[in-house]
């Protein structure tokens, strides 16, 4: 495979990133995800955005303009020769040496990272037409969920323990309401409306969720943005989550409880669908 570090196009092996970075030390850097169908770039500006904003809210300036962001992708995807996938992108704060809390001096170069993963069949995963199933944990997180950095280790552990209890996924919950899923954000439907919880520092401001939401309303759907519990959840016709990388998957069961029919519904089939062909539609 052939990565992108600091504007060099090379063999994976030979990627070489010092282990003084701030990145590799402290989780200090921000990265995106975007999804890759018929070799095009989905949903670009948005995550271009997000990307700068999730920087300047770690006080770092974006090292790359939004046309040089766009050839790196296109030059990784057309190297690695990807037709559905995903490229990932970091930028972490980099270091001179030394290991320090406060920040390096502002003029320290960043440490610029990307790869691709080719994943044929992504749009038409086959989870997406028995739905997943999953159980809730509480939100352990730090309270800046919506800036996009490295620090995952939460995350993976519950994802560990929803696999080890033999499920896809976790839901997280904090006050009693459910913030997100380990790497998507989640809605339920009751009565033909969408519910997802409102945009804040809780959760990520998912670029397939704005899509998805901008699609839907478009398309005359009913829409609540609220904070919603487990177990209106459990009592909900339908459940689904977003994702870059999942697009939208439906949700069947929650804490071992079966959904409607415990397969996916209407709504989130439909949604799946217009998702699907809106973002192919604005793809670059
Ligand atoms: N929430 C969290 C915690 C995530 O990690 C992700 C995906 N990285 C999302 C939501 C979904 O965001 P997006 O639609 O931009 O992929």
């Amino acid at each position: 495979r052939t990565v992108y570090l600091n504007g060099d196009y090379l063999p994976e092996t030979e990627a070489k990133v010092s282990i003084f970075d701030r990145g590799f030390l402290m989780g200090d850097g921000v990265y995106e995800v975007t999804s890759v169908l018929d070799g095009k770039i989905l949903e670009f500006a948005g995550h271009m955005a997000r990307l700068t904003r999730s920087l300047a809210e770690l006080g770092m300036g974006n090292p790359l303009s939004e046309e040089e962001w766009l050839e790196a992708h296109r030059q990784l995807v057309a190297r690695n020769e990807v037709t559905e996938g995903m490229v990932y992108l970091q930028v972490t704060r980099g270091n001179p040496g030394d290991r320090d809390f406060a920040y390096p001096p502002e003029d320290t170069p960043q440490t610029v990272v990307m790869f691709t993963q080719s994943k044929p069949g992504l749009a038409d995963n086959p989870q997406a037409k028995t739905g997943v199933r999953v159980i809730s944990l509480p939100d352990l997180r730090w309270s800046r969920r919506d800036i996009k950095t490295v620090q995952l280790l939460y995350p993976s552990m519950a994802k560990m323990e929803a696999k080890a209890k033999g499920v896809d996924d976790a839901w997280l919950v904090e006050d009693g309401f459910v913030t997100e899923g380990t790497s998507n954000n989640t809605y339920i439907v009751k009565d033909g409306k969408i519910i997802t919880r409102q945009l804040s520092t809780d959760i990520l401001h998912g670029i397939t969720r704005s899509s998805l939401l901008r699609y839907a309303a478009e398309a005359q759907m009913q829409i609540e943005e609220r904070p919603f519990t487990i177990a209106e959840a459990q009592a909900a016709d339908e459940a689904f989550f977003t994702s870059a990388s999942a697009f939208v998957m439906p949700v069947v069961e929650v804490d071992g409880v079966t959904l409607g029919a415990g397969k996916p519904g209407p709504v989130a089939t439909r949604l799946r669908e217009l998702y699907l062909e809106e973002s192919r539609k604005s793809a670059v």
